[in-house]
């Protein structure tokens, strides 16, 4: 693993939060869409999103166990760099 090309939202969260610029989507059964898309959040299923505000790919994991989920990026889409640019600018 590098970490210089890869960014962990490493703690488990109530909400779906975007790994890149930490864009919180709330978990919901009928309507919760990212990136333009129905997002099943109720599935053990990892999951491809987009991010709506930041634009880019990331991977959703839901837990069932009170349901939690984590968010990784994926591999070459960001930098460190990067993601404090856009966690700066979130601020
Ligand atoms: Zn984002």
């Amino acid at each position: 693993m590098n970490d210089e090309t890869r960014y962990y939202w490493d703690e488990d969260a109530e909400e779906i939060i975007c790994p890149y610029c930490g864009e919180k989507y709330e978990p919901s059964y009928e309507d919760c869409y990212i990136g333009g898309e129905y997002v099943d959040c109720y599935s053990e299923e990892e999951v491809e999103l987009t991010c709506d505000r930041c634009h880019k790919k990331f991977k959703m994991h839901g837990y069932p166990a009170g349901w939690r989920y984590r968010t990784e990026t994926i591999d070459g889409e960001a930098t460190c760099e990067e993601v404090e640019r856009l966690l700066e600018g979130n601020s």
